[in-house]
C-alpha cells in the first residue's frame, strides 16, 4: 500500500489521477531514503498576542499585517504560533549535486524533499496541538507568508522574530527565498473553539462553508 508521503510526492509531481510507472516509484523511494539519510530537519516555535486591529487588519508581535484571507483564518485567535523549519544545507547540497548528472532524479527528490518537509511539519503541529489541547485551545492551519494576500515581505519579520539565524540556521535572500531552500516559515492560529481542523489545512477540509476557511 503506498504511504502518505508516497502519495503527497506523487501528487506534487502532478500525476493526478494516472498510474505511476514503476521507475518513478523506484525514484521516490531512493529519494525518500537519501532524505532520510542527509535532512537534519529543525524548527523553532513561540506564541505571540494577535490582535485584530481593524478590518483585515492584524498586530502579532511588532509586526503589523494587513491581509483579508489571514484576518478571516484567524478570526476569534487571540494568540498565534508562528514558527520556521528547514531540511537542512545537506538537502540542497544533495539537489545540487544531482541537478549536475541527473535531471529526472532531481525533479522527484524536489517533490519528495516538499512532502518530507510537510510531514515534518504536521507532526510538530500536531506535537504543539496536544500541548495546547490541555490548556482547550485549538489550532487552525498553517498559513504562510506569500499565501493568499498575506505579504511575502512577512516572511523578514517572522525571521526576525524567532532569531532563525542563530536558532536554526534559517536566513533568505534579498528577494526572500529562504535559506537552505526546503524551509518554511508559517503561523498557525490558536483559538478557545475547536474547529477540528485539517492538518493537511482547508483545502482538504470538508467544511466547505467554515467562516475562518483561509481559501
Ligand atoms: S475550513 Fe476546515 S481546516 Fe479550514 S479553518 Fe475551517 S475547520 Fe479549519
Amino acid at each position: 500500500m503506498t504511504d502518505l508521503r508516497t502519495k503527497e510526492a506523487i501528487r506534487y509531481l502532478g500525476y493526478g489521477k494516472h498510474a505511476v510507472d514503476e521507475g518513478t516509484l523506484g525514484l521516490i523511494s531512493d529519494s525518500f531514503r537519501d532524505l532520510e539519510a542527509c535532512a537534519a530537519a529543525k524548527s523553532i516555535y513561540r506564541i505571540f498576542e494577535c490582535e485584530h486591529t481593524g478590518e483585515n487588519e492584524l498586530q502579532i508581535g511588532k509586526m503589523n499585517i494587513t491581509s483579508r484571507s489571514l484576518g478571516r483564518n484567524l478570526k476569534g485567535c487571540g494568540s498565534v504560533v508562528l514558527l520556521g523549519a528547514t531540511l537542512g544545507t545537506g538537502v540542497d547540497l544533495m539537489m545540487k549535486r544531482f541537478s549536475l548528472t541527473d535531471m529526472a532524479k532531481t525533479v522527484v527528490l524536489q517533490a519528495c524533499a516538499a512532502a518530507y518537509l510537510e510531514e515534518y511539519l504536521d507532526q510538530l503541529q500536531e506535537k504543539i496541538g496536544e500541548e495546547l489541547r490541555q490548556q482547550e485551545k485549538w489550532l487552525r492551519p498553517r498559513f504562510s507568508p506569500g499565501y493568499g494576500d498575506f505579504d511575502i515581505h512577512h516572511q523578514k519579520d517572522i525571521l526576525k522574530m524567532l532569531d532563525t539565524a542563530k536558532t536554526i540556521g534559517l536566513t533568505m535572500t534579498d528577494s526572500y527565498m529562504l535559506t537552505p531552500v526546503k524551509s518554511v516559515t508559517a503561523l498557525i492560529g490558536i483559538s478557545d473553539s475547536d474547529e477540528k481542523c485539517h492538518i493537511k489545512g482547508c483545502e482538504s477540509c470538508g467544511k466547505t462553508d467554515c467562516i475562518y476557511r483561509r481559501n
